[in-house]
């Protein structure tokens, strides 16, 4: 399908991408990896007068691994994450995550800002930004802030980002160096969207659950961490008992609408299914 005409900038500055930004006043749009903004300006899903590329923003392609965490600029893509030998250490829950997204060809060129901007309930990283209260940096006319992961996301497709503001970090806090995690999806062929994914971290104290982390992606509008499925394991010795019942808490607490890819019903089941797994693969040899 053809795209709708529209004018393009291509800045080299920040500076001057929130400048296009605000003088358009929301009829513009950044465009990063396009692997999600062109198909939605093709479905004319979106008409925006001007697309400002970011792509010659070099200060947002930094990955930072400290030890108060990892940050990831806006225009890091999926293949750097997979690429970074670091960040298996320094945050194995993030690079499990990104090794489901979608083909080859398309993490070559998506990127980290694009994912959180665009706000697909099925997508793996605002999940992970979710489940691991990541800070996500965004910059605009008034300057830069800082929005917690869980205020970031509104809503299918809908952020708190204002229209002259871009996401230019994500901050993930420090990962524990013994914090175990799994992370667990399905989708009907590989690389297409979750159905339902989980994600699931905790750190192991005398055989007890600690600091217990429950995501699920994909079960509402916007991804979620389930505070019931988490309470069901805090404190408790590492059990299959107590496997069994995070992942039924998880199940109840979610309440998915039918849509063309499947059914409330089957997606409220599978989570409790993907939690059970996540948390099998967390666990490892834990149980005895
Ligand atoms: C076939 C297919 C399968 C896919 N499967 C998956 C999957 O399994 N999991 C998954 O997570 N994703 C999947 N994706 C989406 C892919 O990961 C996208 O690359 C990503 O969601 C958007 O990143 P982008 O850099 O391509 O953003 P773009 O397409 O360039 O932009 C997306 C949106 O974000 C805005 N934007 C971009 N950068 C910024 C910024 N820095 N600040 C503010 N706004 C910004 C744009 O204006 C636009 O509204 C898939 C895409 C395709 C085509």
């Amino acid at each position: 399908m053809k795209l709708p005409s529209f004018d393009y900038a291509c800045p080299a500055t920040i500076a001057e991408v929130i400048a296009l930004l605000a003088a358009h006043g929301g009829e513009a749009k950044p465009i990063a990896g396009g692997q999600s903004l062109v198909p939605m300006l093709a479905f004319r899903l979106t008409a925006p007068t001007l697309l400002v590329d970011l792509r010659k923003l070099s200060e947002l392609r930094q990955i930072t691994i400290t030890d108060a965490g990892v940050a990831l600029g806006a225009m890091v893509r999926w293949r750097d994450i997979l690429d970074a030998p670091r960040l298996r250490q320094a945050h194995p829950l993030l690079v499990a995550a990104v090794e489901h997204i979608a083909h080859y060809q398309i993490r070559n060129r998506g990127t980290v800002g694009g994912s959180l901007a665009h706000a697909d309930p099925a997508a793996e990283l605002p999940g992970i930004a979710v489940t691991c209260e990541a800070e996500i940096v965004a910059r605009g006319g008034a300057g830069p802030r800082v929005i917690a992961a869980a205020d970031f996301f509104r809503g299918a497709l809908v952020t708190a980002l204002r229209p002259d503001e871009i996401v230019t970090e994500i901050r993930f806090p420090a990962w524990p160096r013994r914090r175990r995690y799994g992370f667990r999806e399905f989708a009907r062929r590989r690389g297409d969207f979750a159905l339902a994914a989980a994600a699931v971290a905790f750190d192991e104290t005398e055989q007890k659950f600690c600091n217990v982390r429950v995501g699920a992606i994909g079960v509402g509008d916007r991804p979620v961490r389930l505070n019931a499925a988490e309470r069901a394991l805090e404190g408790g010795v590492i059990a299959e008992a107590a496997v069994a019942g995070c992942a039924a808490a998880a199940s109840s607490a979610v309440d998915p609408p039918d849509d063309i890819h499947a059914s409330g019903a089957y997606r409220k089941t599978l989570i409790g299914v993907m939690v059970e797994r996540a948390l099998h693969d967390a666990i490892g040899g834990l149980i005895v």
